[in-house]
Formats: C-alpha cells, sequence, structure tokens
C-alpha cells in the first residue's frame, strides 16, 4: 500500500498533473503539482540558482512543499535545498542514499532540523501516493548499490516514475549506465511518455537499450547554458532523436512545463514552444 502524504492545509485540487522543469542553471530542479495540489520538489538545483527557483516556487506554491525528493547529494542538486526548506518549508525530504559530504549538504541537514522536516531514506520499491489517483514510485536506488563505477554518487541515484492515468513520467536523476543496466534486469517498468534525461545528456548515460525501454515521446534534459562539462552530449542528442522522442532543453528554452489529465498531455516553455500529444 502507498503511504499517503499528511497534509492538514487546504490543497488547490485541479485534477491536472503539473510538472515543471525549473531552468536552474547547470543543475536539476523540477516541481510537481499533484491533481490535488500536493508538491514535491525533486532537487533543487545549485545554490547559485537559489533566488531564481525561490521567485518560481513561491509563485507555483502554496504553502510549504509536501515533499522534497533528493536524486544524490551532488551540489547541482541540493544546493538551493537549503534556502527552500528556510523560506517555504516542506512536510518531509527523502534522503539519496550514497554520502558525499559537502557544505551544501551540511547547510541542508541543519535547515531540515530547524524546520522539524522529516528525514526519511530512499529505498527502492517505496510508493507515496501524492492523491488524485498521482502516484510515486521509486524504482532505485539500485538495491544492492553499484561500487567501482565512474560516479557512484550518480550511479545510485534515486529513479522515480510518477503514473496518473496513462500518463507516466521518469525521473533519472544523474543515473549513468551502470544505473540504466541494473534497472532493465530489474524488471521494473520503466515506460513512460516523459523522461527527465538521466545526467544532464551526458554521454555516460542515456544508452539504446535504456531508451527502448522507457521509450519516451518527450525527453527534457535539465542543463546550464554553456557549461563547462558540454552537456548534452551530441551523441546522447543523436540517441535520443532516434529513440524518436522530442527533446526540450532547459539550457536553451528555459522552464518546461508539462501538463496532463492522465490522457491528454501538453508540453509547453517559457521560449513559446507548444506541444499536445495522448498519453500512449
Ligand atoms: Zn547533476
Amino acid at each position: 500500500m502507498a503511504a499517503t502524504l499528511a497534509a492538514p492545509r487546504p490543497a488547490r485540487a485541479t485534477g491536472t498533473l503539473r510538472l515543471d522543469f525549473i531552468d536552474v542553471g547547470q543543475g536539476d530542479a523540477a516541481l510537481v503539482t499533484s491533481p490535488t495540489g500536493k508538491t514535491m520538489l525533486i532537487d533543487g538545483g545549485p545554490r547559485t540558482s537559489s533566488g531564481a527557483r525561490l521567485a518560481f516556487l513561491t509563485k507555483h506554491t502554496h504553502g510549504p512543499l509536501d515533499l522534497i525528493l533528493l536524486t544524490h547529494r551532488h551540489e547541482d542538486h541540493l544546493g538551493g535545498l537549503a534556502a527552500a526548506v528556510n523560506q517555504i518549508g516542506a512536510g518531509q525530504f527523502i534522503d539519496a542514499p550514497v554520502p558525499h559530504p559537502g557544505t551544501a549538504y551540511a547547510a541542508l541537514l541543519r535547515a531540515l532540523e530547524a524546520h522539524g522536516v522529516a528525514v526519511r531514506q530512499a529505498t527502492r520499491g517505496r510508493q507515496i501516493d501524492l492523491g488524485g489517483g498521482a502516484i510515486l514510485t521509486l524504482v532505485g536506488p539500485p538495491d544492492p548499490p553499484i561500487v567501482g563505477s565512474r560516479s557512484d554518487v550518480n550511479a545510485n541515484s534515486v529513479v522515480a516514475r510518477l503514473t496518473y492515468g496513462k500518463f507516466a513520467v521518469l525521473f533519472a536523476g544523474d543515473a549513468e549506465a551502470p544505473t540504466e543496466a541494473w534497472l532493465l534486469a530489474s524488471g521494473d517498468d520503466l515506460g513512460a511518455a516523459v523522461l527527465k534525461v538521466p545526467h544532464h545528456g551526458s554521454r555516460y548515460a542515456s544508452g539504446v537499450r535504456f531508451l527502448r525501454a522507457v521509450h519516451a515521446r518527450i525527453a527534457i534534459i535539465s542543463a546550464g547554458a554553456g557549461n563547462s562539462y558540454g552537456h548534452p552530449a551530441a551523441q546522447t542528442l543523436e540517441r535520443l532523436a532516434r529513440s524518436g522522442a522530442a527533446v526540450y532543453r532547459t539550457d536553451t528554452e528555459g522552464d518546461v512545463t508539462v501538463e496532463t489529465d492522465g490522457d491528454e498531455i501538453q508540453v509547453q516553455t517559457a521560449r513559446g514552444r507548444q506541444q499536445t500529444l495522448q498519453a500512449p
């Protein structure tokens, strides 16, 4: 049975699931607003993006976030979370598994403690009921953990699949090739109309077999304009194009918003690109 988030405050029910992939420069941050108005932030971008992201969250949330999910403990995913907790608040925090100490993570822990936010560990198989029929399932982190990879922090990213009606979205964190192989072997359903492309579209992820299993129609890359890593990689963009997915990028298109009633999917970017399609 899925755990239900306790939300005593009044939520605004719309019947629509909304996903905002926020342009945070080089990093990841996605705001999920459930059909009953519950809010979940998946990653919080780097610290340098705190101001812009807080402005976005203030505009699009009513009261504290119900849940914050951290995919892994790198600064480009958690640096902005302490400010979000301090200024907006959160009901619950789900932490990524692999330690990666640093000042940003220490600041986040201090903020969580100061505000009495419940901290839980991400475990594969955990389900969270976001309300209105939207269910989040953690299909990762890999269990047992991947060790000895190029980056064990990335490879053990929390991977989450959110379903609503016929719609599904896969949040792949900074998963890399070993994670994708593990997910494929796990037997979990990875199918999703929308894929938050792993690891900023780097060449270390988005393998052909993984993309085939996900079979996304919309692929969203969160990366910073002119970033020093060369994200997204040309060969990854090529694999995504060959997989048949329409690619959206926060570095060139700003915030990317997806709205669905569980059947029809609407995509819109800050720069005015729009697309409507049916959930498979
Ligand atoms: Zn990252």
